[in-house]
């Protein structure tokens, strides 16, 4: 069997380049090391050339494909970003449609399927990822591919009743029919997912697959993960080096204690409401003030789309609001930093702070819950706050669980961390971790390639 990956973006990793900590694209790249394959997508760029390009990294080719401008528009800015984004969250008041967006989605799976199909061998297993993408087997299938092919959902897939807001779902979710296996993060998504189907569509189902026409689609839930061990080692190592940004963050906050937040900037993780909820805490238990900081880090992202500018603007006004009425002229309560770090910088910054502030308003599953406890000294351990709307809170629940809508819940729970006795801190944190390390990334993509190759596995049924 040959492994063929489909995703929206595709990055073609250095000559030199050695396997950072983890993450998904690594793992891809693992599983795709193993099996020989194909890595097909988007290369990032915009232009009009549109030529497909191959490159060679041992046993793997990376074939890559150009938007022109008016696809980048429509089918990743438009519909993919302001259309399906939004309602898969839950968000129909941020939900823009445009007719000409979806018209410009399903051309661009279209002519992805049409170069990919000149590609497919008899033997290959193909695993298609994401929004973007989500007609691309129906389009394979129409031009005669019928290989073994997967779809991984990475983000919420929500209520039936919510997705009929968006014109020509019933069409969309219909495409579905063309994979053999549809994977998505929790049960929740696998319920929501199969009603869509059965609902909208008239599928049948008899508990495990869905019946639609003639074809057969497994539904069924693989919790994404991290790679625990990794990002371990990462974090030991990082705070043992005291790598620039940890040490500066160290020195600047002296004796105080540290709550992180990691977020893109992006309105389903909830930023604005967390500052304002860290706002509260401070407001409710004026003791604490000048004795901890929350430090946000949050890189920007889909700026050229208009509510990630709004975004942007907001948590820049809470911020500074928040900052003036309740700072000292030693004492400035929130640091919201713009920009990216590595992953390296990350880990030891999860180590350093007592509490980790994940709380998105809705969520696939959010690996920084996942890291911020892969980084924990397990003798002297943080407390993870974590949303109810995040996929990770249906494995993780030892977290405080929070409702993120809720201010003074979550300003409650700041405060219950920050005050948690040592043996509490530790008894959460080893039951968090060893769920996390059960089902770590490389578990991740081996279940879900045994189910897309048709063999039993251990992950989750619908029901
Ligand atoms: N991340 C990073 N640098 C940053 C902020 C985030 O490398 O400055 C990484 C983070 O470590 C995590 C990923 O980005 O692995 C975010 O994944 P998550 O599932 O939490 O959210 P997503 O961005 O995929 O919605």
């Amino acid at each position: 069997m040959r492994l063929v990956v489909v995703s929206n973006r595709v990055t073609i990793p250095d000559r030199h380049e050695k396997a950072t900590a983890g993450g998904l694209a690594v793992a891809l790249r693992e599983a795709l090391e193993r099996h020989g394959g194909l890595w097909f997508g988007w290369s990032g760029v915009v232009g009009a050339a549109r030529q497909l390009r191959e490159t060679q990294r041992g046993n793997v080719t990376y074939a890559v494909t150009d938007l022109s401008e008016a696809e980048r528009e429509s089918y990743y800015l438009g519909f993919s970003n302001r259309a399906l984004w939004p309602i898969m969250h839950y968000r129909l008041g941020l939900t823009e449609f445009q007719r000409s967006d979806y018209m410009g989605y399903l051309g661009v799976n279209r002519r992805f399927a049409r170069e990919l199909a000149g590609m497919i061998r008899p033997d290959d297993v193909i695993w298609i990822h994401d929004y973007h993408l989500i007609p691309l087997a129906a389009e394979l299938r129409r031009r005669g591919v019928t290989n073994r092919i997967g779809y991984f959902h990475h983000i919420p897939w929500p209520s039936a009743d919510t997705l009929t807001a968006l014109p020509f779902s019933a069409t969309l979710v219909r495409t579905l029919a063309a994979y053999d296996l549809v994977g998505v993060q929790t049960r929740l998504d696998a319920r929501n997912l199969v009603d869509c189907l059965v609902m909208l569509c008239g599928a049948k189902f008899d508990g495990r697959r869905v019946r639609l026409g003639l074809r057969e689609t497994a539904v069924r839930a693989f919790p994404i993960g991290i790679d625990v061990e990794a990002f371990r080692r990462l974090a030991a190592a990082s705070v043992r080096q005291a790598a620039t940004p940890l040490r500066a963050t160290r020195e600047s906050l002296g004796e105080r204690k540290l709550v992180i937040g990691v977020d893109r900037l992006d309105y389903s993780k909830g930023i604005v409401q967390r500052l304002e909820a860290f706002g509260q805490f401070l407001r409710s238990h004026p003791e604490e003030r000048g004795r901890v900081g929350l430090l946000q880090i949050a890189p920007p992202s889909r700026s050229d789309v208009p509510e990630y500018a709004e975004l942007d603007r907001m948590s820049d006004e809470v911020a500074g609001r928040l900052n003036a009425q309740l700072g000292e002229f030693d004492w400035t309560p929130i640091r919201v930093v713009k920009k990216a770090y590595s992953r390296t910088a990350l880990a030891g910054l999860y180590r350093s702070a007592q509490v980790g502030l994940v709380t998105p308003m809705r969520d696939g599953m959010n690996l920084v819950a996942k890291e911020y406890v892969a980084a924990q000294n397990p003798a002297d351990p943080g407390v993870l706050v974590l949303s109810r709307f995040a996929g990770a809170a249906q494995q993780l629940g030892e977290a405080l669980i929070v409702n993120p809508y809720d201010t003074h819940e979550v300003a409650e729970a700041i405060r219950t961390a920050l005050a948690m006795p040592k043996s509490e801190r530790i008894r959460r944190f080893e039951a968090l971790y060893q769920i996390i390390e059960a089902s770590g990334i490389h578990w991740w993509t081996r279940c879900y390639l045994e189910a897309l190759a048709g063999e039993p596995v251990a992950a989750e049924d619908v029901e």
